[in-house]
């Protein structure tokens, strides 16, 4: 089985007991990645500075190459390297600040990873801009009709995530995006790092304006994000960090700016995670995806499936469109069977997701989360409902 191959690419399963079910935390590191990061710290150079860093400053921008075809963004120019998720976020929030008045609208979800949050929040704040934070429907999905209610004139930004890391529910993008474009001038920005390990994202197709991730998301390194999307709404955005390499000239009292990516991508970048990075996105090109992902689903369901065999338990998230299940016991508190299944080292994610809207809202003092990546094989699942079994054994056995 193709998964079972994929699996033997990451020194993680060799040196590890523990069970790994928290991809969505984080994936574990391809020897592509660990190889490439090593050979470039055996070597020297910055990147676009010198003559003799060329090497460097090429794989640099092949990454960049590699990225852009990989999520199929118009223009390789179109692609900035961040530090995170986090980092493109408020990259774009504190960029289109200009373009805000008092009483103009920001239009979020309550699904919001605290990344996709408080710098709209902070905006809105700033610039006296009204933040609107849209309920969900009982499929955990953005309703389009209440979406609908909000969009007019003074919608200037809409921002929301692809897949959320709380329940792994995938939002109708599609339908929701032409929505916006159709009833508003907004720009909209796509919070994609839940979606970017499992699905392939065509962002030409998706038509949004951004789109956020960190590479750690998809057998990346740790330090590297991307912000990509529309040359022409990129171009909108003034930077938020100033200095070497972000210029084309400069005076005492005039600066003028780079062309995009560079303007974006002041000071040194994270070079030896960018270039491998790049090299694992090249490696991830030599594999099926659509059967990895075949492999990858099936097990989920199984999963999901197995969960929904136990009493007292709880999914949160109508049918499966990710490879991401969030759960809790109404008789077992979700920290009591997390200390138990951690005792069996088994790791998934406990508590609230770093998105407290979202489970005030859940009505939810923490879920726990088993998240599936392409190396996790039925030896994975068959350890975790062993240990589950388990706690569950001991914790309702009065
Ligand atoms: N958004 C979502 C949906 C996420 O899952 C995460 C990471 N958990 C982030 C944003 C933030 O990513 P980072 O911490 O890598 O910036």
């Amino acid at each position: 089985m193709l998964n079972q191959q994929f699996r033997q690419q990451f020194p993680f399963f060799a040196n590890q007991q523990l069970t790994y079910l928290d991809s969505a935390a984080t994936t574990l590191k391809p020897q592509v990645l660990i190889d490439e990061t090593i050979d470039f710290y055996c070597s020297a150079g910055s990147v676009h500075r010198s003559q003799y860093d060329l090497a460097q400053s090429e794989a640099y921008e092949q990454a960049r190459d590699l990225l852009a075809r990989r999520f199929n963004v118009e223009n390789r120019n179109g692609v900035i390297w961040t530090s995170g998720t986090t980092h493109s976020i408020n990259l774009v929030a504190y960029g289109l600040e200009h373009q805000l008045q008092t009483g103009d609208e920001i239009v979020i979800s309550v699904a919001e990873h605290h990344a996709n949050f408080i710098p709209w929040q902070q905006l809105a704040e700033r610039s006296r801009a009204k933040l609107i934070v849209l309920p969900l429907n009982e499929d955990f999905q953005i309703d389009s009709k209440t979406l609908l209610a909000h969009l007019n004139q003074r919608t200037k930004i809409v921002a929301f995530n692809l897949v959320s890391n709380v329940t792994g529910v995938r939002q109708p993008a599609e339908q929701l995006i032409s929505l916006i474009r159709h009833h508003s001038n907004a720009k909209i920005l796509l919070d994609v790092a839940q979606a970017v390990c499992s699905e392939q994202i065509d962002t030409n197709q998706l038509d949004a304006d951004f789109y956020a991730f960190s590479a750690h998301k998809m057998y990346g390194p740790t330090g590297v994000g991307v912000l990509m999307g529309k040359l022409q709404s990129l171009a909108e955005i003034r930077p938020l960090v100033f200095g070497g390499k972000m210029l084309e000239n400069i005076t005492e009292q005039t600066l003028t700016l780079a062309e995009l990516p560079h303007r974006l991508e002041a000071g040194t970048p994270n070079i030896a995670g960018i270039i491998a990075f790049g090299k694992v996105l090249e490696w991830l090109e030599s594999w099926d995806f659509a059967t990895l992902n075949q492999g990858l689903y099936q097990l989920a369901e199984q999963a999901r499936k197995r969960l929904d065999a136990y009493p007292n338990l709880q999914i949160f998230g109508g049918s499966l469109s990710s490879p991401t299940i969030s759960f809790a016991f109404r008789n077992i508190h979700h920290s009591d069977i997390a200390a138990m299944l951690t005792e069996q080292k088994i790791a998934l994610r406990v508590g609230e997701h770093c998105a407290k809207p979202y489970l005030r809202y859940l009505q939810q003092m923490g879920t726990l989360r088993l998240s599936l990546a392409h190396y996790n094989t039925q030896i994975d699942l068959d350890r975790f409902f062993a240990g589950l079994d388990f706690a569950m054994e001991i914790l309702t056995d009065e």
